[in-house]
């Protein structure tokens, strides 16, 4: 079970669910949402073998966390992950394009400049400009689009580019989204929860949740869900001994 999107340190009790995917057994990786974020969040990851961290500057807060940038460039070489990072399009976000291009161009940089990361992406209403600036900075990394909801073409392109996709329940849920799914290379997917943001059945959805999207690639892979399992583990040991940068 793979949980690759999720804000652990989001839930009310962190420790708890940090403890319970354990318990269970579940790859996670845990995104952060700012450079200050990542000792506290880091810290839920202690003696839990399958939990990493990610590093990230959501795009969301970019304009009100830029001045955190000389701590990411100063706490990017303790971690292989950087997440979340990207750029979001959405009205209520378009104000503050331009500190996030400011932010997103600095990030891609200084994964460039550590020999490359595993980037968990943000793209909602940016996919060609996250696409864009990803072309610019090929040094940078593996890039996983998290929740992508950019066009069919878009993902032709983003596979052309080297992305993988992280796809979760609440995707899967929607006849879009399971079209976009359809079209992704059965060997660059990986499931997320990207809890607790993302809902199911009205609430938080939980880490290990993420393996409902299990059943609904088996459908739409056709094959069942043990042998979707498989594939899924496979590419997670891909990602974990592929060389970056
Ligand atoms: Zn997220």
């Amino acid at each position: 079970m793979i949980d690759f999107h999720c804000h652990l340190d989001l839930y009310p009790d962190p420790q708890a669910v940090a403890a319970a995917c354990q318990e269970r057994g579940l790859y996670v990786l845990s995104v952060t949402t700012t450079p200050s974020a990542w000792n506290g969040t880091s810290a839920l990851a202690l003696g839990k073998s399958r939990i990493r961290t990610a590093l990230g500057l959501h795009p969301q807060v970019a304009h009100l966390r830029k001045s955190e940038l000389p701590l990411f460039e100063k706490l990017v070489g303790q971690t292989r992950y950087v997440g979340e990072i990207g750029l979001d399009g959405a009205p209520e976000f378009k104000p503050h394009w331009n500190d996030q291009m400011e932010v997103f161009e600095r990030i891609l940089t200084a994964c460039s400049n550590a020999q490359g990361k595993i980037l968990s992406l943000h793209s909602r209403r940016a996919s060609k400009d996250v696409l864009s600036r990803l072309a610019e900075h090929p040094r940078a990394g593996i890039p996983i689009l998290h929740w992508f909801s950019g066009t069919a073409k878009e993902v032709d392109r983003a596979v052309e580019q080297g992305c993988w996709f992280s796809v979760g329940p609440a995707m899967l849920s929607s006849s879009k989204g399971r079209s976009l799914v359809e079209r992704m290379p059965h060997d660059r997917i990986l499931t997320e929860s990207d809890g607790p943001f993302a809902q199911l059945e009205g609430r938080s959805i939980l880490p290990w949740e993420a393996s409902w999207a299990v059943l609904g690639l088996s459908d739409a892979w056709a094959v069942p869900p043990a042998e979707v399992e498989q594939r899924l583990a496979q590419n997670l040991a891909r990602l974990g001994s592929a060389s970056l940068g």
